[in-house]
């Protein structure tokens, strides 16, 4: 629909947020009968995000991962183009960054993970130099594509950093890409390939660390586990980081890049605390029961994917599991039944390991294997079949099918 201008006064149900989550949830209750669902979404266009690993490791188009917001926006629903800048939850009123005002009668937040590129000194000037780049935002994924291809020698940083994250390890899918095309232009042995990542080690689930393991010895990358970049010169193009372990003082390293490739530190939008829907071990994330994703304190407040203070890791693949929980749950109170649904902590990060395969990393919030693809029960060896879905299946599901709640 084209008319996203200008709020109504009342929702029945608003939705902050028109990311994965908040269409997904719009659709689904859509679908489902719920006739006034009002998305408030400041951006004109909706970006895929998981597409951004592929186009900083060369194997996407920038214009593949972006469509115009009111063309994914769920028929029936309606888009008001404007940004949520406080939550009054007990008046269950928000107040618009234009300066309109929207009544509800069910809040759903999915306003996603902030981006804080000024969070380390020196990341965002190293962005903006030409040596620097990311998969995290599009601009920089299109800039990264060219620049790691064109690597012939140097040494070449990965970062991913501590604390909460979007599909956490992300970060580290360009970088077996770009490895896997500088083993085969013969190059890889003359550059020195540097990653640090936040924990004892390169993911947290020992099946799909052995599966990076064989894929990190077999490109040579040198890893850093604990690891935490405190300062950036983005001029003399170097990295200061300490790395930490159980039971040693922490040790200080430096390391001089050619080619910078980031993750951003990532915390909690600011306005969820703001407006008090945060909790005392949320983090700034909204205070939600992690099964049945409806507020604790507020009965009316329900919150999903990147926003949600869940026990899950946070990803795309966590969301399918969690609109169909809230979509019954919200659905069952708007009957006047009990909440029954509960999400089980699913989550999923599918990791390019080359040009041509993927390891399918599929757990649950305690950290076990949760494959969720019938008779695929090993989905977290490397495959081609993984790189299949993950790159070409996943967007069609994606666009056509999550968003307009029907998957
Ligand atoms: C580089 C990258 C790669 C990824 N790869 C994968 C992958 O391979 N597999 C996977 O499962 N997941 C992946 N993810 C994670 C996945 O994209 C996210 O988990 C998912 O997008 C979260 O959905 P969301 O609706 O919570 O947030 P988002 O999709 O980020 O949407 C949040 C929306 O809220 C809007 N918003 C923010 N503040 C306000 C406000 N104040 N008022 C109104 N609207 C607001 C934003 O503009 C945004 O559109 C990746 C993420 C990134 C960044």
């Amino acid at each position: 629909m084209d008319d996203h201008t200008g709020a109504p006064s009342h929702a029945r149900v608003a939705v902050i947020g028109g990311g994965n989550g908040g269409l997904s949830i719009a659709g689904r209750l859509r679908r489902r009968g719920v006739t006034d669902v009002v998305v408030i979404e400041p951006q004109a266009e909706h970006c895929y995000k998981p597409l951004l690993s592929h186009v900083a490791g060369g194997t996407a188009r920038a214009s593949e991962t972006v469509r115009r917001q009111a063309d994914v926006t769920p028929r029936g629903v309606r888009w008001v183009q404007d940004a949520v800048a406080h939550v009054d939850p007990e008046r269950r009123r928000l107040e618009l960054g234009s300066g309109a005002s929207l009544g509800y009668d069910h809040l759903v937040v999915a306003a996603g993970i902030r981006q804080d590129w000024d969070a380390v000194p020196g990341l965002a000037a190293a962005m903006l130099s030409p040596a620097g780049a990311s998969n995290y935002l599009l601009d920089l994924a299109a800039k990264a594509s060219p620049l790691l291809r064109d690597v012939r020698g140097g040494t070449v940083v990965f970062i991913q950093p501590p604390g909460p994250a979007s599909c956490a390890g992300a970060g580290q899918k360009p970088m077996y890409q770009a490895c896997a095309y500088w083993k085969r232009s013969g190059v890889l042995a003359g550059i020195r390939v540097v990653l640090l990542v936040p924990d004892a080690t390169i993911f947290g689930i020992p099946e799909i660390d052995a599966e990076l393991e064989r894929k990190v010895a077999e490109y040579g990358i040198e890893v850093h586990t604990g690891a935490r970049v405190e300062e950036i010169d983005a001029e003399r193009r170097t990295v200061v980081f300490t790395t930490r372990t159980a039971t040693a003082a922490p040790r200080a390293h430096s390391v001089t890049y050619d080619v910078l490739m980031a993750e951003p530190p990532q915390s909690a939008p600011p306005f969820l605390a703001e407006s008090g829907l945060s909790g005392p071990d949320a983090e700034g994330f909204v205070d939600v029961d992690p099964r049945t994703l409806r507020h604790r304190r507020y009965d009316t407040v329900w919150a999903l994917g990147d926003a949600a203070a869940t026990t899950n890791s946070k990803s795309g693949g966590a969301l399918r599991k969690q609109t169909a929980v809230l979509a019954a749950n919200l659905l069952a109170v708007l009957e006047g039944r009990a909440p029954h649904a509960e999400y089980d902590g699913y989550g999923v990060c599918p990791f390019t390991v080359s040009r041509t395969s993927a390891v399918f990393a599929e757990f649950d919030d305690h950290g076990r294997l949760a494959p969720s693809i019938p008779f695929w029960r090993r989905s977290y060896r490397e495959s081609r079949l993984a790189w299949i879905i993950d790159r070409h299946v996943f967007p069609h599901i994606y666009w056509h099918l999550i968003l307009q709640g029907r998957a």
